[in-house]
């Protein structure tokens, strides 16, 4: 199967309510996006997989949920006020700014390298650019009816912000031993240069982050674990194949501010392999910068040697959005039944929108929409997410369903009435296969944990 065009998901996700422009009756605005009714759950589930994966099933990983907007004196420990910024380049007749590293090519954010490059290079309107300097992609606000710098404020850049503050409540309130980690799935903000491809590079993004506090001995082990965490949810959880997703280590000259070490996972996306999950050894940078700011004392006591120390950092990152385009387009696929060309999203049942569709043969017998609105309510009680769905004939209808990735379409026919069977008609094959009505919640609930 060839990879999906952007245009392609850009379509369907439109076409079938995942994702659409935010503010579009306004014309839009560049690098927003909203999520729609069918978007939103899946969404939903990713997170509660993720929240799942990292949270409960570890005993010494806790959840936060901070606030958007917080003491501005954090963002200047953590080095963002001085150092989030990407490199910038400006088409120096129309004024248009660029990402100069993606006009160059390179995964770099040294100005000196990237002005070598660009030298003879022309904007993509054909004009000389400028030198290239670095643009701070922190959004600002105030707090408070007077817009002086005592109220400015910034949306946050990333959601470990506030993990970090929340070091000591966590580990107070949970009385809890190195290491542990802290998560959090929350928006940040980023004034993106050029957001691009869709939802993959936006100026409001979620993301799922969680910072593991270890002792510096513990730092290759921990960073090995979470990098192989992230492998393994994208491959296992979200049905995504090894062979979509690739490492990238970053250079020297590509890692953020505060890391020593940071391994991307790519993912092929239509655009190309780009990064989609970061793991970094952030070090003891935040937390003593915090320490130094705040002038709290945030190190950490080794009950059993008595050694006091600064927790080390690693990272694990993934932005919401960025996985959702890599699930559909992981998911996206095209085949023939029936001499008729179909789009089927091939999701995994635990992360469809839908889980079931269930139909009436025709809906113009009474005594067949009747039962099957009964068989509808029941399975609506166990499964939540069932469609009601009469639209059209049988073969739009199962059409319809497989564009939105609903594993399972139940057909009541004129032998259900006689015999209390159903048909189950699977997304993948195709294949049909009656059942009885008793076995039906039985059969499809072990589906739904795949
Ligand atoms: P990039 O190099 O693509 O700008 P980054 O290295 O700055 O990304 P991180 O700061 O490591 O990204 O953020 C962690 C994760 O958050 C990324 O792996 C990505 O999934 C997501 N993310 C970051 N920036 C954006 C954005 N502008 N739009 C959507 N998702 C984003």
């Amino acid at each position: 199967m060839t990879k999906p065009t952007m245009e392609e998901i850009v379509s369907l996700s439109k076409r079938r309510g995942f994702v659409f422009q935010s503010s579009e009756i306004y014309g839009g605005l560049a690098g927003f996006y909203d999520y729609g009714p069918l978007g939103v759950e899946l969404v939903n589930n990713l997170k509660s997989l993720w929240w799942q994966a990292c949270v409960r099933d570890n005993d010494n990983i806790f959840g936060v949920d901070g606030s958007i907007i917080q003491n501005p004196l954090l963002w200047q420990a953590s080095g963002h006020i001085a150092g989030f910024s990407d490199p910038m380049v400006e088409d120096t007749v129309t004024h248009k700014r660029y990402r100069a590293d993606q006009l160059a090519g390179v995964d770099t954010n040294d100005l000196k390298e990237l002005a070598e490059l660009l030298r003879d290079k022309k904007s993509p309107e054909g004009n000389k650019l400028g030198e290239p300097r670095q643009f701070n992609m922190m959004m600002q606000t105030w707090v408070g009816p007077v817009e002086d710098d005592a109220a400015k404020v910034y949306l946050r850049p990333e959601t470990a912000g506030s993990i970090f503050t929340n070091f000591l409540n966590v580990k107070d309130t949970m009385r809890a031993k190195l290491p542990f980690g802290i998560a959090q799935i929350g928006k940040a903000f980023r004034n993106e240069i050029s957001p691009r491809d869709f939802i993959f590079r936006v100026r409001e993004l979620e993301q799922m982050e969680m910072q593991y506090f270890i002792s510096a001995s513990d730092q290759d082990e921990a960073y090995e674990r979470w990098r192989d965490f992230a492998w393994r949810f994208l491959t296992e959880r979200c049905g995504i194949k090894e062979d979509s997703l690739s490492w990238h280590e970053h250079g020297p000259n590509e890692r953020a501010h505060y890391a020593k070490a940071a391994h991307d996972i790519y993912f092929d996306y239509p655009q190309g392999p780009k990064e989609l999950w970061g793991t970094h050894n952030r070090t003891d940078f935040d937390l003593l910068n915090h320490a130094r700011v705040s002038g709290k004392d945030l190190s950490y006591i080794d009950e059993s040697s008595g050694e006091r120390f600064t927790p080390n950092v690693i990272e694990s990152s993934v932005g919401v959005g960025r996985l959702l385009l890599a699930v559909l387009t992981e998911a996206y696929d095209r085949d023939t039944i029936d001499k008729e060309e179909r789009v089927v999203l091939r999701l995994k049942p635990s992360l469809a929108p839908y889980k079931v569709a269930v139909s009436p043969l025709l809906k113009n017998k009474p005594e067949l929409v009747s039962f099957a609105r009964e068989v509808y309510a029941d399975l609506k009680k166990e499964f939540g997410m069932v469609m009601w769905d009469d639209n059209g004939n049988i073969g739009k209808r199962y059409r319809r369903q497989d564009e939105i990735g609903t594993p399972y379409c139940i057909t009541i026919d004129f032998e259900s009435l006689e015999n209390k069977s159903v048909t189950i008609r699977d997304r993948d094959s195709t294949k049909q296969s009656r059942f009885q009505l008793d076995k039906l919640v039985e059969t499809l609930r072990p589906k739904f944990l795949q």
